[in-house]
């Protein structure tokens, strides 16, 4: 029984490589994308890719019958990643192979998942006695070097072009795919002070994140742009954390991230533990420094 990595026009999947991995049976990768989406994906640790071809102009979700079709042949357990036409696609190979989907996993073996509830404070383990849909973090690009075979299926896509792609007039966040994000807590003190944590962010050319109070309770920041377990889930590259406890629904969401940098007054705050460097000190002083320094 093949574990399946279904990839929906990105190769960012290590994480789910890493974990498919860990299960019995060859890892598959179903890959709807171009070219050089098949040549990252054929990685160390994916032993076949099934390659259902580029969708061009169509939406990678037209092919949602076809990836469920390749999973349905044998059927095993299915990753895929939080973006929303990754989730369409596994939706599509959950209800052709009747597998319960999962979200929120911390542990995943042979027949078993843990998975995160109560907003992360606690955790429940299931077992199952058949396949399993897995929704988690895709991770970095894989960036090719395996020796995986490649096969070509055939795939018959629905008519679903994309007629028209532009960006929201309302400038929406894409912390998803940020290199780097600046993210912001109530160690701020009021909303006018965002201001230098915005100069932050451009000088460090970062997306803005926030805590959830920020966002929902404070409303300084939109709220596309919280970090955490019922907000964005992130993995950039370096995560600077300012006035941001790390509690555990926060840290959530952002853990993933290569790099974390907090900075805070309080040196036994928790997210000092899970940083790579710790600024101990007052955001108000620390971040103008900083700014400058990077400008
Ligand atoms: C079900 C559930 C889901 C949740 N989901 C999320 C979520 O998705 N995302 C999320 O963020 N939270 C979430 N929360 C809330 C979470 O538990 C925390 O309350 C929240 O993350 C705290 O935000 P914070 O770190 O900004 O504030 P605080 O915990 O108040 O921390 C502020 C930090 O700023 C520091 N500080 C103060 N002054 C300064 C200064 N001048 N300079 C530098 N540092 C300073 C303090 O030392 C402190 O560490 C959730 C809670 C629940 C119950």
């Amino acid at each position: 029984m093949s574990t399946y990595v279904l990839v929906a026009g990105n190769a960012g999947v290590s994480e789910l490589v890493a974990a498919a991995a860990k299960l019995d049976g060859p890892v598959v990768a179903v890959v709807v994308g171009a070219d050089e989406v098949v040549r990252a994906v054929a990685a160390p640790g994916v032993d076949k890719i099934v390659w259902l071809g580029d969708p061009g102009d169509r939406a990678v979700e037209a092919f949602a019958a076809d990836v469920a079709k390749v999973v349905a042949a044998d059927p095993g357990v299915v990753f895929a990643g939080r973006k929303p036409a990754e989730r369409a696609l596994l939706g599509a190979v959950a209800a052709a192979i009747s597998a319960p989907v999962v979200t929120m996993p911390v542990e995943i073996a042979a027949g078993q998942v843990t998975r995160a509830i109560a907003g992360g404070i606690a955790s429940e383990t299931r077992s199952y006695a058949g396949p399993v849909a897995i929704v988690s973090d895709g991770g970095a690009p894989l960036t090719g070097g395996g020796s995986t075979s490649v096969e070509q299926a055939a795939a018959s896509p629905a008519e679903v072009t994309v007629t028209d792609l532009r960006p929201n007039e309302v400038a929406a966040a894409d912390l998803g795919t940020a290199d780097r994000v600046v993210s912001v807590g109530r160690g701020l003190k009021a909303k006018e002070d965002l201001a230098i944590i915005e100069a932050l962010a451009t000088a460090f050319k970062a997306e803005l994140g926030c805590s959830r109070p920020v966002a929902e309770g404070l409303d300084w920041v939109a709220r596309d742009r919280y970090v955490g377990i019922s907000g964005q889930q992130i993995s950039p590259q370096v995560y600077l954390a300012v006035g941001i406890s790390g509690q555990l629904q926060h840290m959530s969401g952002c853990r993933g991230a290569q790099l974390i940098v907090s900075i805070n007054t309080d040196k036994d705050a928790p997210i000092v533990a899970e940083s790579d460097y710790i600024l101990t000190g007052d955001l108000y002083t620390l971040v103008p420094a900083l700014t400058a320094a990077l400008g």
